[in-house]
């Protein structure tokens, strides 16, 4: 255990000379994409370029790459057979040439209070090994509807309070895997607008009517439905890894989610979790414009350096820095600051107070977070009383304070929980496996 941070019932944390845990570990696996990589997650130039590789002619392929962003986005379409507007050679062409994968659901459960966790699988490295796993969260609320979408399997980050950081396998997503989650959470809830053939989820007169097998018969529409017409109405980058470590296919895939033209999410509606890559927060901003979040835990930095131990790199003044200059950042366009609250280790009064001082100046609103535990933390979640007492200090002060409570604990869907089932293979067992692969190729 770490010596740093006493257990919750002790006395008040006391930091000692203990080592502290590395910012980061190395990943164990690299991963080299598919050959033939799906349609799914590539930008229109992209597609323009993937048509130019089957021979479709320079003039014709905007106007190609319009049909397909229709069918897969605004649509759902998961097979070329359904893309009856595209000529039937030109499906034939790409049927042969690309696969349109969407991650493959392996489990979903469903939670008493209308949370859905999916277990998607994901193609692993190398041919015969395992497959990776992420999950991806639907929360539906009374007036919206979050899915908690992930960057990366597993995070190189070791937050000594998060589940996630304490798994082993990393990588990170492609853009069509992070795509591809927002377009299977569609599929399992039937929110693609309606088409001839599938029930419209609001109608009464059509609830009965060729649902997906939803698990023990519950229909989405059985449970709290956001008001609006549609079922996924936010998208949180918080689900497994961090976003900012996975830059590039992270944007790709925010600018299709927020594409107008096909899955059609609001900017204003993306937010975008940071445990504070400062160097990144700033392109984040300019490259991919949706609502920051800021993972900050803890108000001094000899804690935060032990909660977050990427703090040793970024400290809170640098992280607060690159918030103050984050673009867009308004009343309108708050920037939220996520604080869990841990029981005798960042939840007195005076940690409020100091909160409060500290965010002085930015447009911020604060999301105070009750610790979910899981097996073999040390940690424990503060009192509700003691949550209280810090709602209010920080409300007087002028923040709305929202305290996140937990959903989906029953299916171990909540904050910091989402851990693969990928991490029960040891490095060696990996290994094996690899070999056995190469060896069947032989
Ligand atoms: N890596 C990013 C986003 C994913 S974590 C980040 O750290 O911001 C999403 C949020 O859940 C973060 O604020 C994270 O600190 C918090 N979290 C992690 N483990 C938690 C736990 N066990 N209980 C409550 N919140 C947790
Ligand atoms: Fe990674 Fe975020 Fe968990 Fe830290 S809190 S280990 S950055 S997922």
């Amino acid at each position: 255990m770490d010596a740093r941070v006493k257990p919750a019932h002790d006395k008040p944390m006391s930091l000692s000379t203990a080592p502290l845990a590395p910012i980061e570990k190395v990943a164990e696996e690299r991963y080299v994409a598919p050959a033939k990589p799906s349609l799914v997650g590539l930008s229109r130039a992209q597609l323009a370029e993937a048509l130019g590789e089957i021979g479709v002619p320079e003039k014709a392929r905007k106007m190609r790459v319009q049909q397909l962003w229709n069918w897969l986005y605004l649509r759902g379409a998961k097979t070329f057979a359904e893309m009856t507007s595209v000529s039937k050679d030109l499906r034939a062409a790409l049927e042969q040439r690309f696969p349109l994968a969407r991650p493959e659901v392996v489990a979903e459960q469903v939670s008493v209070d209308g949370t859905r966790k999916w277990l998607l699988r994901l193609p692993g490295e190398n041919p015969g090994e395992r497959p990776h796993e992420v999950e991806c969260v639907y929360i539906p609320d009374t007036v919206r509807a979050t899915l908690c979408v992930s960057s990366q399997v597993g995070c190189t980050l070791n937050c000594s309070f998060c589940h996630t950081g304490t798994q082993r396998l990393v990588r990170n997503l492609t853009a069509g895997e992070i795509v591809g989650q927002v377009m299977v959470a569609r599929d399992r809830l039937g929110d693609w607008p309606r088409k001839s053939g599938l029930p419209d989820l609001r109608s009464s007169k059509d609830t009965n009517s060729g649902l997906p097998e939803f698990v023990n018969g519950v229909r989405p529409a059985d449970g709290v439905l956001p008001q609006g017409d549609r079922l996924v109405t936010n998208i949180v980058m918080m689900g497994m890894g961090e976003p900012l470590y996975n830059f590039d296919n992270v944007r790709d895939a925010l600018h299709i989610v927020t594409d107008g033209e096909g899955l059609g999410i609001s900017k204003r509606r993306v937010t975008l979790s940071t445990s504070g890559v400062v160097p990144m927060i700033e392109r984040a901003g300019a490259e991919i414009g949706v609502l920051l979040a800021v993972s900050l835990h803890a108000v001094r930095d000899d804690l935060r350096d032990v909660l977050v131990p990427l703090n040793r790199k970024y400290n809170i003044a640098q992280v607060l820095k690159a918030c103050r200059n984050y673009p867009g950042a308004s009343n309108a366009r708050r920037i939220t600051f996520e604080y869990v609250m841990l029981k005798g280790v960042n939840d007195s009064i005076d940690d409020a107070r100091a909160l409060v001082r500290l965010l002085k100046g930015i447009p911020a609103k604060i999301n105070l977070i009750p610790f979910n535990p899981w097996p073999g933390t040390k940690y424990e979640c503060s009192d509700w009383d003691q949550i209280e007492t810090f709602s209010e200090v920080v409300f007087n002060a002028g923040y709305a304070s929202p305290v996140r409570t937990p959903r989906g604990r029953d299916i171990l869907a909540a904050c910091g929980q989402l851990k693969s089932a990928t991490e029960k293979l040891t490095a060696r067992e990996r290994m094996a496996l690899r070999a056995m692969a190469m060896q069947d190729e032989d």
